[in-house]
């Protein structure tokens, strides 16, 4: 059972405990284990009560820390665990009616028991894409961002909208150019809080480079040399996978 409190996950002696052995001693709350039997078939969660204290040994690490600590197999079942104890959190009661929401027992949807509204845990699809020019790879500085990082163009898909028309407005509305030869690259659950990350790889198809100057301050495209000097993104996101993909071809 992987133990929560708020986007942390406890880990005891560098291990955490995803297995459903239990960590004794804890109080918790929200737990998984107690919802209807085909739930049980998620990796299984619960909330440390506030008043708790953590064991000795433990301390609480964020998502990143933990794909650090056993890579993409575990950072994906705890992501998938940290998005539904959170829509459990923060999903409490029907936004129709204020109806109380009961779990189905055939998926993972909850109902409310007054007016039958039917609710599923939020994801939210965005698209990542690696756009080449001859042997250089598009990275955008973010203004959010710190100020010497670098990644390639993300943004979130709009209702209405298919992946690869998202891939081409991102980009547009981001750096002004067009892109072509759009090609599916991977997935990666990113559970800041509730996005699916899908990834492409695309070439340049024309436009100059001009930042929105909103979002994005700086844009080029960078050679593999340059990029492997810079500030580019941790190796537990897609954004990075993208990155090394190119450079390993390039
Ligand atoms: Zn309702």
């Amino acid at each position: 059972m992987l133990v929560f409190s708020g986007n942390k996950i406890l880990v005891k002696n560098g291990t955490y405990d995803l297995e459903g052995k239990y960590i004794s001693g804890l109080e918790v709350i929200n737990r998984s284990e107690d919802l209807p039997q085909n739930w049980q078939a998620l990796t299984s969660w619960a909330d440390l009560k506030d008043s708790s204290a953590l064991p000795e040994g433990s301390e609480l690490v964020g998502l990143r820390d933990l794909w650090h600590l056993s890579g993409d197999e575990a950072f994906t079942r705890a992501s998938g665990a940290l998005q539904f104890a959170s829509w459990f959190r923060n999903v409490r009661i029907c936004s129709r009616c204020g109806g109380k929401l009961t779990p189905h027992n055939h998926d993972y949807g909850r109902e409310c028991e007054s007016c039958g509204a039917v609710y599923y845990a939020p994801i939210s699809p965005a698209v990542i894409t690696a756009v080449e020019r001859e042997g250089r790879l598009l990275l955008a500085h973010n203004t959010a961002w710190t100020e010497d990082r670098y990644s390639v163009i993300a943004g979130f898909v709009e209702p209405g909208e298919r992946l690869e028309e998202a891939v081409r407005r991102e980009i547009r509305e981001e750096v002004g150019i067009s892109v072509k030869g759009i090609k599916y690259f991977g997935s990666q659950t990113w559970p800041f809080p509730n996005s699916l990350m899908l990834g492409f790889t695309a070439e340049y198809e024309a436009g100059e480079i001009q930042p929105d100057g909103n979002e994005i301050s700086r844009a080029g495209f960078f050679t593999p040399e340059e990029i492997r000097g810079m500030n580019i993104p941790d190796k537990a996101s897609i954004a990075r996978k993208l990155i090394d993909s190119f450079l390993s071809v390039n």
